[in-house]
């Protein structure tokens, strides 16, 4: 009866597209982001340590393509 127990085992994923602070790179194809570009920011909430965020360009990445 109850299905809404199958979902992803990665919990507490936050994917938002904003705007990247200045220095940080892409995490798809390592170039950096530029200040007023848009990018996919993705905080995975682990369970030992910090939240990893990363950051991927939201548009015009030429490694989202394929992916
Ligand atoms: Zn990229």
């Amino acid at each position: 009866m109850a299905t809404a127990n199958e979902t992803a085992p990665v919990r507490d994923v936050v994917e938002y597209v904003t705007y990247a602070p200045s220095g940080h790179k892409c995490s798809a194809c390592m170039r950096p982001v530029k200040p007023m570009e848009a990018v996919r920011r993705t905080v995975v909430d682990r369970s030992s340590g910090p939240p990893l965020t990363t950051y991927r360009h939201a548009n015009d990445c030429p490694k989202s393509v394929a992916a």
